[in-house]
């Protein structure tokens, strides 16, 4: 007899974690399953954590060990958590790609920008309609964001339907698209839900997010009292934004220049997919001189405080098209991702430094956050009605308050996972059946490289303890043939003494060598060893850290 189907769930990013989000589902039994892959995303390196390292992505080991089972990628909404991984991870997976015009939209102009030649085809789903894909049916259930055309996904199978809300919030005036599809998710309850797989990123904040309308009604009595130039910066993709902030410029008679390739690329794309609709056209930064001080606005990209990025050129007074001036005002209509609160600081005190009206969310209502608060999830709760909910898109903190506010809300079921847990969501009790190969990769400049890589290790401890590097010369018999190479890179040149760093290290190499019993300076790999560990533990008496140490030792 034939084993009855099971209906499967495994995040192999996203879970413990803000980013990086993979989800996928599975039909089919131990044996055989078919996989549907749900957003392929990536987060941020810091660089104190990982120098050098800007994208960490979702190990996709087993999808690539699975590719002939897999029935394709569908992307719930553009933001970089969700699509950043696609470009370089799709051609292992070599799988279709389902999305809706903005989205796919934006990454055919991302992929544009690459220099690839990679060609990567997104088939187009309608806001709102259904695709089959082998045993799946997906439904896209349009929901608000900060993003235009977020998506929950409907997933039905012969087991049951999960629904995989994405990244929402309920904002009955979200400024841009139709709000969250109340009636249809209500729908869906009536239908019966086994699994609810939901954002829990705000699951610690009470009450419900303010909408984008708010925003925009303070942004344009801002904007309206300001006299002198106005610079807005936001989240590019935020479309919402950038149509309040467009509008609340026209009230106020000013001109929008865009400043910044990430905000042209959002803002072409969001004209072509009637976001912008009605919306007055937007100048390049050639045109800002041009204007006097309070008939202009230029809306840049940087709120991160990204070191390239227009808004820390203009801080620092290196634009070679916008300038700032004592009194006039700069508006961070964006939140401080955790980790960039150091380089959003030194840009904002740059700015106050030089007489400039610094406004942020902490004394104006100019950003919220696009997921819901704890009112909103119990809201979508009661729609649904599902029989399970597994809490994703958090770290164990906003998880685990999901879960809880789930146990309050009576659902019946409800789980908390890892990365890499694969969860039997029916038939019969949910449950982890298996873990899967799951991780992290590291775009390390080119180069995918695994979390596990000596790089990004070694590159932390030169950071922190430079790097000696010794080269000596042996003779056959072992003696030195020459005076040995020391170079120490990273290092203060003297000891607190006055002495060189460097004069003390290359005794010490000699003393080591020649100190050494003439059988084991025929070992060259003996010789490295040993003088290795000297130079180390000499720099830490002398300097009190350990640098890193290479020797090379040359037998003549
Ligand atoms: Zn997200
Ligand atoms: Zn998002």
């Amino acid at each position: 007899m034939a084993r009855p189907d099971e209906f499967t769930f495994a995040p192999l990013g996203g879970v413990g974690e803000i980013g990086m989000n993979l989800s996928i589902y599975g039909l089919g039994n131990r044996h055989q399953r078919s996989w549907l892959a749900v957003d392929l995303g990536v987060s941020f390196g810091d660089e104190e954590h990982l120098p050098g390292i800007d994208l960490i992505m979702p190990d996709v080991r087993f999808l690539e060990k699975e590719k002939k089972n897999l029935v394709g990628l569908v992307l719930t909404h553009a933001h970089e958590d969700h699509f950043g991984a696609i470009i370089d991870l799709w051609p292992k997976l070599g799988c279709p790609i389902y999305a809706t015009k903005f989205s796919a939209s934006l990454f055919a102009a991302k992929l544009a920008a690459e220099r690839t030649t990679l060609k990567i085809p997104i088939t187009e789903v309608p806001s709102g309609g259904t695709i089959d894909l082998g045993p799946f049916s997906v439904e896209f259930i349009p929901v608000a964001h900060s993003i235009p055309e977020s998506h929950a996904l409907a997933i039905r199978t012969s087991v049951g339907t999960v629904l995989h809300t994405g990244d929402w919030k309920i904002d009955p005036t979200p400024v841009v698209g139709p709000p969250t599809d109340e009636a249809r998710l209500r729908q869906l309850g009536d239908e019966g839900v086994l699994a609810l797989i939901g954002d829990s990123t705000n699951a610690v904040r009470d009450g419900r997010s303010p909408s984008e309308a708010e925003v925009a009604v303070s942004l344009a009595g801002l904007i309206k009292s300001a006299k002198g130039r106005v610079a807005v910066t936001t989240f590019a993709s935020n479309v919402g934004r950038i149509r309040a902030v467009a509008d609340a410029a026209k009230a106020a008679g000013r001109e929008v220049v865009l400043v910044g390739r990430a905000m042209d690329r959002v803002a072409q794309v969001a004209r072509e997919t009637g976001h912008l609709d009605g919306v007055q056209s937007f100048r390049g930064p050639e045109y800002y001189g041009h204007f006097p001080p309070d008939k202009v606005l230029a809306l840049c990209t940087g709120s991160q405080g990204e070191p390239r990025a227009a808004l820390a050129r203009i801080a620092k007074d290196d634009h070679p098209e916008i300038t700032l001036n004592k009194g006039d005002c700069v508006i961070f209509s964006s939140r401080t991702i955790p980790g960039n609160e150091k380089s959003v600081g030194s840009i904002i005190n740059g700015l106050v430094t030089q007489g400039i009206d610094v406004i942020t969310d902490r004394d104006h209502l100019v950003h919220v956050s696009g997921h819901p608060r704890r009112d909103e999830l119990r809201e979508m709760i009661s729609w649904v009605r599902p029989q399970l909910l597994i809490p994703v898109h958090g770290e164990a903190l906003h998880l685990n308050e999901h879960a809880k506010l789930a146990r309050q809300m009576g659902v019946p079921k409800v789980m908390t996972c890892r990365n890499g847990n694969l969860i039997r969501l029916g038939p019969g009790d949910p449950a982890v059946i298996d873990q899967l190969p799951s991780g992290r990769l590291y775009k390390d400049g080119t180069i995918l490289e695994q979390d596990t890589s000596r790089a990004v290790v070694e590159r932390r401890k030169m950071a922190f303890a430079g790097c000696a590097f010794v080269a000596l010369a042996l003779t056959e018999t072992g003696e030195l043939a020459d005076d040995p190479e020391v170079d120490l890179v990273g290092m203060p040149e003297n000891n607190t003494a006055g002495e060189p760093l460097e004069d003390i290290v290359f005794d010490a190499v000699v003393s080591t060598v020649e100190g050494l019993p003439r059988a084991r300076r025929r070992d060259p790999d003996a010789v490295a060893e040993s003088v290795r560990r000297t130079v180390r533990s000499i720099v830490q008496a002398e300097w009190g850290k350990k640098p890193l140490c290479t020797v090379h030792v040359l037998t003549v």
